[in-house]
């Protein structure tokens, strides 16, 4: 390896050599210390561009996709045909390469920052794909795939409104005038964006995510009252609901509501019978997508208000791993086959999306989210006498404790496991911390030494 390596690169791959920037080398490095209750959070707004802004817009999305889909060639190229592995820093340079040809000096006409957070979400996938938690990247495609383009601090300019704090003017590079955002909230004042990613979905429309460093204070420690024994819930995630906890509530999946169900099954009736390719078909399409983005809203608001208020109440939370929870499909194909698809598909999304919030929100507010390890057999197990019973099938509900003779609903006594095991995992890793050490926002029992797990 080594200079034959760099070699394929340079000659076959046509990646320029690094160039030494000894100076900058010496320089002490620039991070930021961070302070604990600093918290990354991104902020969504809609705005409107005026014509050129828009257009200019299109082009860098088209610009970003395509130095996606060429730094993704090129790194998999590399690969298959020359074993030979290119990073994000050769991307980088391959991407100057490309700037500076002839035939793609279209590319200078963007701002290369802008180019370079393509090949970094690029490389995040690689990332995901070689950890094994996601799929190879694939091809950008126009129409297809979502448009987007990210701009860190100096792809940007910000100015803070200092009559409406939190509130401002944003120009991004390559751009004259300011952006119109409609400031639905104030962002925290007095914060500077540390990132803004621009995108624009199927119906045309435009937001703007603002990533900002935020102080969020930690909340008082929730104790069972009279005791320091943290509050804690077990979470059994599920297909009849969404959550059952430990002491038998329910939370019932954000199902697709009735009044979007019946509009959906319209358009999608209406759009059989246009005529492909047609402007009307086009309409009813984009009537199609943007009914889907408000059936989207309306999840994540439902799981936002459900994650804040587990994570208030209580200390630990405790899940069980994702990737491999009972979540067996639901047999479909019952006629109404694509109502029942989408509703699995949300179904699908909303697990996603409420670990997701719990882990952050554990990490904002000073909680503990333990994720039980896949070993763990929470259903199987007899809450009261810890019996390891039979394999359940997934349509009993109840069974009955051949041991202790304990009735038990499925879910509940799921939940009840999960709590118990994660209040153990929580009091072991609580134990091996030095004193005055808070315990970590995440837990993942599969990270843990064995004899825990195993205990
Ligand atoms: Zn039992």
């Amino acid at each position: 390896m080594g200079a034959e390596a760099k070699r394929v690169k340079r000659e076959v791959l046509g990646i320029p050599d690094r160039h030494k920037h000894r100076e900058r080398a010496s320089e002490p490095p620039t991070g930021r210390t961070k302070d604990p209750g600093t918290h990354q959070r991104t902020y969504r707004y809609r705005f409107y561009p005026n014509p050129t802004q828009a257009q200019q817009l299109a082009q860098t999305f088209g610009a970003c996709r395509w130095v996606y889909n060429e730094g993704l060639a090129l790194r998999a190229n590399a690969w298959r045909e020359h074993r030979v592995s290119v990073g994000f820093a050769e991307t980088c340079r391959a991407l100057t390469g490309w700037r500076n040809a002839r035939e793609t000096s279209w590319l200078q006409d963007i701002s290369s920052t802008v180019l370079q957070q393509s090949l970094r979400h690029l490389d995040s996938g690689f990332t995901r794909f070689f950890k094994q938690a996601g799929s190879h990247p694939k091809p950008k495609r126009k129409g297809k795939s979502r448009d987007s383009a990210t701009y860190v601090r100096t792809g940007f300019r910000w100015r803070e409104d200092p009559g409406r704090p939190g509130t401002g003017l944003i120009s991004l590079a390559k751009q004259t005038e300011p952006l119109d955002v409609r400031w639905s909230r104030p962002l925290p004042p007095g914060q500077t964006p540390v990132k803004l990613t621009v995108t624009r979905d199927r119906t045309g429309r435009f937001f703007l995510q603002i990533l900002v460093e935020e102080q969020i204070t930690r909340l008082p420690a929730a104790v069972i009252p009279g005791t320091t024994m943290p509050r804690a819930v077990g979470l059994d995630l599920g297909l009849a609901a969404l959550v059952t906890m430990d002491d038998g509530s329910t939370v019932d999946h954000p199902r697709l509501l009735k009044k979007y169900a019946r509009k959906l099954a319209q358009l999608q009736k209406e759009l059989h019978r246009k005529e492909k390719g047609s402007a009307n078909r086009g309409k009813v399409r984009e009537k199609l997508a943007r009914l889907y983005t408000t059936v989207t809203d309306v999840r994540e608001d439902a799981l936002n208000q459900l994650t804040t208020r587990l994570v208030h109440e209580n200390q630990v939370l405790v899940v069980e791993d994702l990737a491999v929870a009972n979540l067996t499909r639901a047999a479909s194909g019952t006629g109404r086959r694509r109502k029942a698809k989408l509703n699995q598909s949300i179904k699908d999304a909303a697990w996603g999306t409420l670990l997701r919030m719990l882990q952050y929100k554990c990490e904002w507010y000073g909680r503990t989210l333990v994720i039980v390890d896949r070993f763990f057999p929470s259903t199987r197990r007899c809450s009261s006498c810890h019996t390891k019973g039979e394999r359940l099938d997934v349509s009993v509900r109840f069974w009955t404790c051949g041991m202790c003779g304990v009735a038990h609903d499925r879910d509940v006594n799921a939940a009840v496991n999960l709590r118990q095991e994660g209040l153990r995992l929580y009091a072991h890793v609580l134990a091996a911390l030095p004193p005055e050490r808070r315990p970590p926002a995440v837990i993942r029992a599969s990270e843990l030494p064995d004899p825990v797990v195993a205990a």
